[in-house]
Formats: structure tokens, sequence, C-alpha cells
């Protein structure tokens, strides 16, 4: 039989890393199951500017490389494993992981979100090909270059502006016009002579589906109709995100977008009734703040909801 965990956490951005930090220091010995996208989606993201504690910001790979030594130096430990199955139920919890079976008697989800497409089979074609949802990995492939980014959010506005580094000039697109980003964002992207934004505009198709590399993308104007060619090398979605939460269908309550429902902040349910040493931290189950503090701090509300529940059950 596989060895008992007093805490497994899935998920190694800043709710998992947190709660990792709190139960490593409560003596739980937490297993990290890194997941997909290691680090999460502060190990894309360049600067982070408001993270307490750093005055002058911190690139967000490096507060998650913090985050994951100050863990480690309680006890935690990771595994480059992510979740394939689990059976919540069970006493202990069972957990079919990609490097084996797994056994805990706490379980806190913290498997994030991940970037959404528009779903256009021109635009999944391309993926990798000119057509990405991360500029910090790709924007060094688009040095003077003409781009577009997709989205009217911070999410779009941080990928354009870092996107100047490299492009000769980035064109915004957005469906709306107004825009759900900050003001502070906004205005940078509004500010910077490399952006033009362009609002009531949808894409409706990538070109260059035949030749395997982004020609262009095909416009629509929501308001007039009108449809209009983009000559552009590059595009990058930011339009949001969508929770990892695919192995917990049917194992705890989901909302209709797919976010855990949680109760008294991180107890998940499961038809209505709280489920017995499950917690879930972080974007997994946000949909209305998702900034790196408050997954921190769902994290650690998490670990000591965790704690709370091995020293009521004896352990
Ligand atoms: P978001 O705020 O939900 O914005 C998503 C944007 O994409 C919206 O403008 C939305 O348009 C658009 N969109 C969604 N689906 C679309 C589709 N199918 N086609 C075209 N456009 C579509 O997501 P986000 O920008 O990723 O931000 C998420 C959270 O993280 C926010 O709380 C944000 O403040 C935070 N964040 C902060 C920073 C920072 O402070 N540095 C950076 C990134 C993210 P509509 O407006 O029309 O719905």
């Amino acid at each position: 039989m596989a060895e008992i965990r007093e805490t497994v956490i899935l998920g190694s951005g800043c709710a998992g890393l947190t709660a990792a930090l709190y139960t490593a220091r409560a003596g739980l010995k937490p297993l990290v199951l890194e997941g997909h996208e290691p680090g999460g989606q502060l190990s894309i993201t360049t600067l982070v500017e408001n993270f307490p504690g750093w005055p002058e910001g911190i690139q967000g790979p490096e507060l998650i490389a913090n985050m994951k030594k100050q863990a480690a130096r309680f006890g935690a430990e990771y595994q480059h494993a992510h979740l394939d199955a689990v059976e919540v139920g069970a006493h202990p919890i069972k957990l079919r992981t990609s490097a084996g079976e797994l056994h805990t008697r706490t379980l806190i989800v913290a498997s994030g979100a991940r970037a959404r497409w528009l779903g256009l089979p021109s635009e999944q074609a391309l993926i990798g090909h000119g057509v990405s949802s991360c500029a910090t990995c790709d924007g060094f492939f688009f040095r003077d270059k003409d781009i577009a980014v997709v989205g009217g959010g911070d999410s779009a506005m941080e990928e354009a502006i870092f996107l100047t580094r490299f492009a000769s000039k980035v064109t915004l697109l957005h469906r709306r016009d107004a825009f759900r980003a900050s003001k502070i964002m906004l205005e940078r992207a509004i500010a910077h002579p490399k952006i033009e934004l362009r609002t009531n505009t949808v894409v409706d198709e990538v070109l260059g589906v035949d030749e395997r590399e982004v020609k262009g993308l095909r416009l629509r104007d929501v308001k007039s109709g009108e449809k209009e060619e983009l000559k552009v090398s590059g595009m990058f979605l930011g339009i949001g995100h969508e929770p990892n939460t695919k192995m917990f269908h049917g194992q705890i309550d989901l909302d209709e977008e797919g976010y855990i429902k949680t109760t008294n902040n991180v107890f998940t349910t499961r038809k209505g009734v709280i489920v017995p040493g499950v917690y879930a931290c972080g974007d997994v189950q946000d949909r209305r703040y998702r900034q790196a503090i408050t997954a921190a701090g769902s994290g650690c509300m998490a670990a000591l909801e965790a704690e709370k529940y091995l020293e009521e059950h004896g352990h």
C-alpha cells in the first residue's frame, strides 16, 4: 500500500507554495505536486509591483523561486508530477498521479487556472507558429515584427507593454470599448508610442495556416460589421483563464465555469456538504480577485484548516 502523507498540495503557484510553507512549518512534511505549469502564472509573468514587501517590484519567477526555497527550508517536498484522478471520499484520500499512487489525509487544491484561447480552428493550428498565450515565453521571437494582442484586461495590457521590448508595433484588439484593465495599466498602454489600441474589434480568422506561420488576422468591427486584414507576424492572447479542475468533476462541487466552489473561504463541498480534509485555494477557486497576494492569503487559510483538521483527528 502507498505511504500515507499528512498533506499533499496540488499546484506550485503562489497559493500552493504558501500552503506548503505553512504546513511545512507545522511539521506536516507537505508534498507539492508541481503540476503542468510549475510555479503557476507568476512563473510566466514579468515584474510584480503589487506584492507587498518589494518596494521596487520583483520578477514573477524570482518571487516563486523564493517561495519554493522558503517552504523547502522547513521540509516541503516537491515532485514533478500532475494529478490524473482523485477519490476525495476515501479515507485516506486516494490520488493517482503521473508518478504513481498516493494516499493522503488532507489535500490542498491549488491547481490554478490556465490561459484561455479564442477557439478558432486557424488559431489552434498556429499555436507555436506565431500564436501564443505567453508573451514572456515567446516575445523574443518577434524582434522588429508587428504583432497583435487580444484582450481588454490587465493581462492583455501587461503582454502588450512587455512585447514592445521586441516588436516594432503592437496592436491591441479588444471586443468592446470599455476595458477591464486597471486604470494604471490601461494608461501605460495608451501612452506607449509602440501600442495602438483598437476597440470593438474581434478576430475572425488567423491567416497563414497553409504557410504554417502567422501572416495576418482577419478582423471585424463589431459595430459596423466592416472586415479588414491586419498584417502581423504574431498574435498573443490575453483573454483570461480557465480553472484546472478537470479531475474534480463529480468529486467536488464546481461552478458553471468549472471553478471550485468553496464555503468559509477554503472548504470544498460535494453536493453542498463539506468534504473533510479537502481544501481549495488560489485561482482555482477565485475568479473575483485573482491576485498573487489573495492566492497567497487563501493558501495560508487552507494550510491552517488542514492543520486544524489533522489535529482534531489525532494526527
Ligand atoms: P480578465 O480581467 O478577465 O480580462 C479578460 C479580457 O479578455 C476581457 O477584456 C475580456 O473581454 C476579454 N475576452 C475574454 N474572452 C474573450 C474572447 N473569447 N474574445 C475576445 N476577448 C475576450 O483577465 P486577465 O486580464 O487575465 O486578468 C485576470 C486577473 O488578474 C485580474 O484581476 C487582473 O487584474 C489580474 N492581473 C493583474 C496583473 C497586474 O497587476 N500586473 C497582470 C495580469 C492580470 P470583456 O471585457 O469584453 O469581457
